[in-house]
């Protein structure tokens, strides 16, 4: 259960209400890209819209460090927004986001009027969450609405320093959805409970895996991080990533499985190849048997079968990290595979975000899962049962 204030529980008729949004979405030569990340906020903007609040929009945008860098600029986003909004967005340009530009836009507004604020992250002071510009942000608004789940891990002025300086708080309905979705398979899972993981790094993921297996029935792992694993099961894993400082670690995760009756289960086979490209000869090797000057970018067929079958009856399932290199299609097949059996079950399938999101909307399968979460690091944090700074900052019920 979500104890945080929502958008629901305001009244908002005429008052001005700051949203945090994640409008971080890709840019070409200015053109938007993919707009998810938009789409996925239209829900609390419209109820705002709706029931008469002034609305104030603001969100980050790449990584300008503090500095004004035009091709940064949320203006794209404004003019995106205006089309899906049908209704017009003013964009409250201002290099210092909250400068008399914005000032005057939001002074100027009516009940129902929409406007977006500039690329945060030209303030220095954003990322370090320094009162000052907390305060700023805060003197424009009487509420605060975080909505930016994908940045609800980061600690900065505008997802939390701000909610101490304004009237009230709460979480928009992005925000409710994931940690709703989230939060019930962890704590509250129709089982059989399945996790696959994968992705580059051990490291990236040492506590979710911990925490993941006082959860789960399953366990899957694949992806590059397997292969410390291989190592740790006495195997030969050849030019193949491998993080030897997590082989003992890797090690003590195999033992709390069995310990714990969590079924693990680790690639029998891989997809090997000498040279890191698409077209590079490939061939299947047991997966502790690769040779020197030979490295796994995929798991291999006989893993699918096995993985795709551990998936066969599963209530719930939650999917962070590709099985191998899916950005080049030769070595595709494995995460197409795991992608094509959750898309096939009946059971609440969650993608967490970042590279796991973008391939399974790459290969198709994304309408056909359940949840797919906004946020990748915010999804991985919120797994190992990390409380999420941007949620913290938000109003108790
Ligand atoms: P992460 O950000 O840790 O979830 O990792 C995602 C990245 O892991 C993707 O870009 C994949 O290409 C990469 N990856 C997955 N499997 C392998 C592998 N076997 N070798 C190298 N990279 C991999």
């Amino acid at each position: 259960m979500l104890r945080k204030k929502t958008v629901d529980q305001l009244q908002v008729k005429g008052k001005k209400v700051l949203v945090r949004c994640d409008f971080n979405v890709p840019l070409k030569d200015g053109v938007i890209t993919d707009d998810n990340r938009i789409t996925a906020a239209l829900p609390t903007i419209q109820k705002l819209i709706d029931e008469g609040a002034k609305v104030i929009l603001c969100s980050h945008m790449g990584k300008p460090k503090g500095e004004v860098k035009p091709e940064l600029s949320l203006a794209p986003v404004a003019k995106r927004l205006s089309e899906l909004l049908g209704k017009e967005v003013v964009f409250a340009k201002d290099d210092t986001v909250v400068g008399e530009n914005a000032k005057t836009a939001a002074d100027n507004m009516q009940d129902g009027d929409v406007i977006l604020l500039e690329n945060t992250r030209f303030r220095k002071e954003e990322t370090k969450n320094e009162e000052n510009f907390s305060k700023e942000l805060a003197s424009l608004a009487e509420i605060f609405v975080n909505d930016a789940f994908g940045t609800s891990h980061r600690a900065h002025c505008s997802t939390v320093g701000v909610a101490a300086f304004v009237k009230e708080s709460a979480v928009g309905y992005l925000m409710q959805k994931e940690l709703e979705f989230l939060g019930n398979a962890v704590e509250n899972p129709v089982r059989p409970f399945v996790a696959v993981l994968g992705g580059s790094k051990v490291s990236d993921k040492i506590n979710v895996i911990n925490r993941l297996l006082e959860k789960v029935d399953t366990l899957i792992i694949g992806g590059g991080m397997a292969y410390t694993f291989a190592v740790a099961q006495g195997g030969h894993v050849g030019n193949s990533l491998l993080e030897e400082d997590k082989v003992e670690y890797a090690k003590e995760m195999i033992a709390k499985a069995k310990e714990k009756g969590v079924k693990l289960l680790l690639p029998v086979d891989t997809v090997i190849t000498q040279e890191f490209k698409n077209d590079s000869p490939a061939k299947t090797v047991p997966t502790g048997e690769i040779p020197d000057g030979w490295m796994g970018l995929d798991i291999g067929e006989a893993t699918r079968k096995l993985f795709t079958e551990a998936l066969q009856g599963a209530k719930t399932v939650i999917w962070n990290g590709p099985m191998g290199v899916f950005e080049f299609e030769n070595f595709a097949a494995g995460t197409k595979a795991v992608a094509e059996a959750m898309a096939n079950l009946d059971a609440t399938t969650i993608i967490g975000g970042g590279d796991s999101a973008a391939a399974v909307n790459q290969l198709g399968y994304g309408a056909r899962m359940t949840h797919i979460s906004t946020g990748g690091g915010a999804s991985l944090e919120f797994l190992e049962g990390k409380e999420l700074p941007g949620v913290a900052a938000v109003q108790d019920l």
